[in-house]
Formats: C-alpha cells, structure tokens, sequence
C-alpha cells in the first residue's frame, strides 16, 4: 500500500496544496487542490472517494474534477462519506446554480457517480485494502480514516482537535506505521485553533499522553499547517513530542506500507 501526498495545508499558495492523498491507483482520500496535480488519466482510474468532511479545503476540487473527465468514464466513482456530508455535497455544490448535478445529466448514466453513507466504525473492504472510518471533532461532522493492509496500515485524523476516541483506536491497531494529523497552529493561536476545530502542538501533546508506552509508536506526520505558521508550529512539535518521530507532511511525499 502507497500513499502518494497530493496536499496536505491548511491553504493555498506557492507549492500549497488541500488536503488530497491517493492511496494506490483507485482511492483517494479528500478533493482538496492536490487533487490538480493528477493528469486526467490518473483521474479516471479513481474508484473510491472517501470525504472526511463537506469544508471547501476537502472537496473542492471534486466538482472540477467531473467535466475533465464525466464523458470518458467507463466505471462509476463511488464517494463514500457521512449523510452530513452528502446531503451538503447534493444542497449547496451539485444544485445546478454552484455546479451541475451529475448525476441528472441528460444523456449521461446515472451510475456514474453514488454517493454511499458510511459512519464512525464502517470498514469498506477493497481489494487487499481496507478502509475504516474513524470518529474525531470538527465543528462540522468529520471522519478520520484508517488504511490497512496485510503489511501495515496508515491513519489519517482528517481536520480534528482533541479526539481521545480517535487515540484510543489508532493505538490498538496492528502494525501502523504512519499517523497523518492535523495539527493547523501553534500554541500560542490557542483560540482560533479552538474556535476552528483543529490542534495546536500543545493540545495534540495532551493526546499524545494517553499512547501505550508498550506500543510501538508510527511516524507522526503533521498536516493541515496553516500558511504562515509553518515554522512556528514544526519548532513546537519537534521540541514538545520526544520519543516520536515527527516529520512535517509535505505535497510530494509518499508513504508506503511493505
Ligand atoms: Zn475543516
Ligand atoms: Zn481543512
């Protein structure tokens, strides 16, 4: 299992990307602007779309991405996501006056896009990888997700602050090798990570507290940094989380399970 990083900041700019990762050929976490960095025939070996949440940083690329390539699909993408957020995704983005609603296209099969709800606990099995959606917090409802396969697996917290259920699982997996978290600024923005839904390195620490000394720990990548406050926010994790291996997520990046 590979995840290719396509984006992984908490906003735009030169070499920035939303949040997108690929995970093999067929599956993509998030629609993010990383989604872009895909030709149009990486797009239409895309199957499976797992949304954590409806912000715009996490899907907005998926309504542009279905006029590159609607007419030329031959197999239906399936997005798998919570109600929340299909029913935002079918309300305010596919109401033909944000953007078309493709599957009414006159013409075009309505297969070609299902939307299937999923919830905290449900594993999707595909192939020799298995996808299972974890419960954090987010003002909006939001899933993390976890990938495993036969050789390892890899977590990714989508946008979260404190979640010690998302903890308490991801420390009972076999095996995982690579955590992706959402840590957006540093400790002294407090209040606006609060107010947003995301952690600060001094909020995560307090997470980071409750993993099992006998568990080996994975690699801890951070994710979703803030533009401007990258540095700040890197220097704070690498001094705070001894004993973890802390790297910061980078577009570009590709984390493979062997
Ligand atoms: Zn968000
Ligand atoms: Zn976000």
């Amino acid at each position: 299992m590979q995840v290719q990083v396509l984006g992984c900041s908490g906003g735009i700019g030169a070499g920035l990307k939303t949040t997108c990762l690929g995970v093999d050929e067929s599956i993509l976490i998030d629609a993010g602007t990383g989604l872009e960095l895909l030709s149009a025939e990486r797009m239409l070996q895309l199957r499976h779309l797992f949304i954590t949440h409806a912000h715009l940083d996490h899907i907005c690329c998926l309504p542009l991405m279905l006029p590159t390539i609607f007419e030329r699909m031959q197999q239906p993408l399936k997005i798998y996501a919570s109600s929340v957020v299909i029913e935002a995704l079918k309300a305010h983005i596919f109401n033909w006056t944000i953007w078309p609603d493709y599957t009414q296209i006159p013409g075009s099969s309505s297969d070609l896009l299902q939307f299937v709800e999923i919830e905290a606990g449900t594993t999707v099995e595909l192939g020799c990888i298995r996808v299972t959606a974890l419960e954090v917090n987010h003002p909006t409802p939001t899933l993390g997700y976890l990938m495993q396969s036969d050789e390892g697996a890899i977590a990714f917290s989508g946008d979260t602050t404190t979640a010690p259920q998302f903890w308490q699982t991801v420390s009972q997996v076999d095996g995982l090798q690579h955590l992706l978290i959402d840590v957006s600024f540093p400790s002294d923005q407090q209040q606006v990570a609060d107010a947003s839904g995301h952690y600060s390195p001094a909020a995560l620490l307090q997470d980071l507290q409750s993993w099992p000394d006998e568990v080996a720990k994975p690699v801890l990548h951070i994710s979703h940094l803030k533009p401007g406050f990258e540095e700040a926010v890197m220097d704070e994790c690498y001094e705070l989380f001894k004993g973890w291996d802390v790297r910061r997520l980078a577009s570009g990046d590709r984390l493979i399970v062997e």
